[in-house]
This record gives structure tokens, sequence and C-alpha cells, in this order.
């Protein structure tokens, strides 16, 4: 197992009579290799809990532990360790580094670990070789997730965090990046969490979490995994 998660809470309020359980008694595991989706409405929890594993947030009690390595109460300097090694973030809007090529910034991610992925063979898997010197406003959002997606992938990292990767894009380059997360998770055995409130990709997924109102209100393996060229929504 890699990832384990148990009866994790976190409140948002000052005092005891006024709190806000934006995550409640939640529990699971993820096995290295899974894509785990995990679903629900706006406000249910999801980029509270995408922070939390990425150890942006803290939690108030409860379990994370990632290749037994625990989560809780991590100090800043250990944070920002385990961020800089062991998580590969793909946020929404791409926060690629402007003034750097599509190359640079892929390679400045390689460059904080000593055990990353070749840097050019994930910008040919990613259809990019042609783009490799471009900075990111010469290119489309389409082409600047993917890249942000290589800079996840290059770290090589335990486990890559997606927060609506596909949120700002539309159906034809969501289904391009969409492509790239499926491929790095069968080429590199990468496990990805990703979140979205689009219902249909559960069935891309080996696990599909649903919350609402920060509570789990299913987890359930996906049998019928199909490839994101039958997905339509
Ligand atoms: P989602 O990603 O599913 O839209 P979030 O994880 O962003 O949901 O938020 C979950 C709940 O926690 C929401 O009700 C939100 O208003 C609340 N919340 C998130 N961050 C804070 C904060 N810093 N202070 C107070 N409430 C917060």
């Amino acid at each position: 197992m890699l990832l384990e998660i148990k009866n994790l809470n976190k409140t948002y309020g000052d005092s005891k009579d006024n709190l806000f359980y934006a995550l409640k008694n939640v529990s699971f595991s993820v096995d290295k290799g899974e894509f785990v989706v995990i679903l629900g409405p706006s406000g249910c929890g999801k980029s509270t809990l995408l922070n939390i594993l990425g150890a942006i947030d803290k939690f108030d009690d409860g379990e994370v532990t990632i290749n037994g390595y625990s989560l809780f109460n991590l100090s800043e300097t250990k944070a920002t360790q385990y961020r800089r090694k062991n998580v590969g973030f793909v946020f929404q809007n791409y926060n690629l580094v402007p003034n750097l090529t599509v190359r640079e910034n892929i390679a400045l991610s390689a460059s904080l670990v000593e055990d990353s992925l070749d840097i050019d063979e994930i910008i040919d898997s990613l259809g990019l070789t042609d783009h490799k010197e471009k900075f990111p406003r010469q290119i489309s959002g389409g082409q600047q997730q993917r890249v942000s997606i290589g800079r996840a992938i290059a770290k090589n990292p335990d486990i890559i965090l997606a927060d609506e990767p596909t949120g700002a894009l539309d159906y034809k380059s969501s289904k391009e990046v969409l492509s790239i997360f499926e491929e790095i998770n069968q080429k590199y055995q990468a496990t990805i969490i990703m979140v979205t409130h689009n219902s249909a990709l559960k069935e891309m997924a080996d696990r599909v979490i649903t919350l609402k109102d920060g509570v789990i209100v299913s987890n359930e393996v996906n049998n019928n995994k199909k490839a994101i060229s039958e997905i339509e929504w």
C-alpha cells in the first residue's frame, strides 16, 4: 500500500462551538500505480484533501501516511522536503515559470531530485518535441498543461496530485491532457490522484472516491476501466 488515510479530520473555525468540518472521518488507501479520481460538487472538500496529501495544509487529527511516512504535524522544513521529493502537482492554471522554456520548466523540476526521469523522453511522450524551446506564452493552454504534467512526472514522484487539471480547457484539449495522464500512469506506473467535478471521468479511474460535505459517500474500485478515447461527456 502506498497511501493510507485513517479517520482524517480537518476543521476550520476559531472556537470549539464554531467548528466547520471541511473533511470528516475520511479513510481510504491507495496502491502504487493506481489512478484515483475524486469526485464531488464544489465545496465538498476535494482541494482540501489534495492539499493535505501534498503537505500544503495541515490536518487536525487522524493518520496520513505515504510509504509509511506520516504527514501529521510536519515541520515546514520536512513539509518542503516532502513536497520537493515525493509529490508532483498539476494545477488547473498550469503555474509554469513564464521566463523558462518548456524544456527548462521540466528540467527545473527534475533538478530537485536525484533520481529524475529522462527529460527528453518525457518531452517526446508528451508530444512537445517541436515546442521544447518555446516559452509558456507561445503555446496553447492544453500544451501548457502537458508541460505541467511533464514537470510533475520528471521528479519520478511517489504521487501525482492533480486539481481540476482540465478545468480551464476546451473539450479537445481536455481529452489530450487526460490521455497524457493515462499514458504516464501506464508507462511510468505513476500513482495519480485527480480531483474533478466531471463524473464521466470516473470511467478512466481504477478507484473512484466520492465526497459530499467533507465525508466519503462512496469508494469504489472500477473493474471496467475505459480508455479516455472511449469516454464522452
Ligand atoms: P472543493 O475543492 O471540493 O470545492 P474545498 O476543499 O475548496 O472544496 O473546500 C471545502 C470547504 O471548506 C468549503 O466549504 C470551503 O468554503 C471551506 N474552506 C476551504 N478553505 C477554507 C479556509 N481557509 N477557511 C475556512 N473555510 C475554508
